[in-house]
């Protein structure tokens, strides 16, 4: 076993050691995170392209150490879906949602907040009861909430899935489907799920003015949506070339940093407090 240990050894290069030690670093510390409010909610806001309305806004997990340094998403959420610790992260992602939704309310602002769900939170039971549960905890309006998840988890075609949509679109919670057109070819679960919404990705918002296919993609994506009487949103919108582009071919919403990068909840509120000025 000693001698199985030290071949072993050979296979990890720095590159790899580093890797593993990080992810164990994160492990390790993930687990205390979410007990020493080290995790954030931040709120990028959403707009109508029609008046350029403020409309909504999705929450953002961040992690933020007591030394100051923030840990983005793409680096810890992987970790806790493989660790498990992604459900109590994200039923804390619900609640907080709501918390601030109710808030947003109390200010005069009932906006439509929506928050992003792994596909591991909905292949376990009871998110549909925990969504029920929250909403209730602070009173909100289930129009009020939107649940943002990736085509992937709508190819699952398990009927613990299908139930989880089936009941939250009886209790009124919004769908969308997040970076749509990345994902899978097979359009097939649009049939299958009620939808409400398509958040055209940021790839195809850049190929609008970048040249390289002219905004086909996001036209044929809004032009399908319309016909199924979905909603689209277009993500990562940085320039007004790009709005502008998205308006003529009949988008919805934005979203992007043209109009609102993601940030603290107070400062949302403030935000969503000069918009409603104007
Ligand atoms: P996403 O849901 O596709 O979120 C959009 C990402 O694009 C966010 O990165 C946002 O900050 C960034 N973004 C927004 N506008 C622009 C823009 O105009 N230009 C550019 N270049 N980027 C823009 P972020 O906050 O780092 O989040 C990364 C991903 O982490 C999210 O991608 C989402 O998949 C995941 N994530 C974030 N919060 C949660 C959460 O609470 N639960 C779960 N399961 N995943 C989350
Ligand atoms: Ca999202
Ligand atoms: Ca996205
Ligand atoms: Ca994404």
């Amino acid at each position: 076993a000693k001698e199985a240990g030290r071949a072993n050894h050979q296979f990890f290069t720095p590159e790899l050691n580093k890797r593993a030690s990080e992810r164990m670093w994160l492990e390790s510390n993930l687990r205390h995170a979410l007990a020493d409010n080290e995790l954030e909610l931040h709120f990028q806001p959403q707009f109508a392209v029609d008046g350029r309305r403020l409309v909504g806004a999705e929450g953002l997990l961040r992690w933020r150490r007591r030394d100051g340094t923030m840990i983005p998403p793409g680096q810890f959420i992987p970790v806790a879906e493989d660790t498990g610790l992604i459900q109590p992260i994200g039923d804390w992602v619900l609640g907080e949602a709501c918390r601030r939704a109710a808030d947003l309310i109390a200010r005069g602002h009932p906006l439509l907040i929506a928050i992003n769900l792994s596909a591991v939170q909905l292949r376990r039971p009871g998110l549909a009861d925990r969504v029920a549960f929250w909403l209730d905890a602070y009173k909100v309006p289930a129009r009020c909430l939107e649940l943002e998840v990736t085509e992937s988890v709508l190819m699952d075609d398990s009927d613990m899935v299908a139930g989880t949509f089936a009941r939250l679109r009886e209790m009124g919670v919004a769908l969308a489907i997040d970076d749509f057109g990345t994902g899978y070819s097979s359009l097939s679960y649009l049939k299958r799920f009620r939808v409400d919404k398509l958040k055209i990705d940021r790839s195809f918002v850049t190929s609008l003015t970048d040249g390289s296919d002219g905004g086909a993609i996001a036209e044929a994506i809004i032009g399908m949506a319309r016909s199924l009487r979905m909603q689209t949103l277009a993500e990562g919108v940085e320039t007004e070339e790009q709005f502008g582009g998205l308006a003529r071919l009949g988008c919805d919403q934005i979203q992007g940093y043209l109009l609102g990068r993601p940030m603290p909840y107070e400062e949302f509120a403030a935000f969503a407090a000069r918009q409603a000025a104007v």
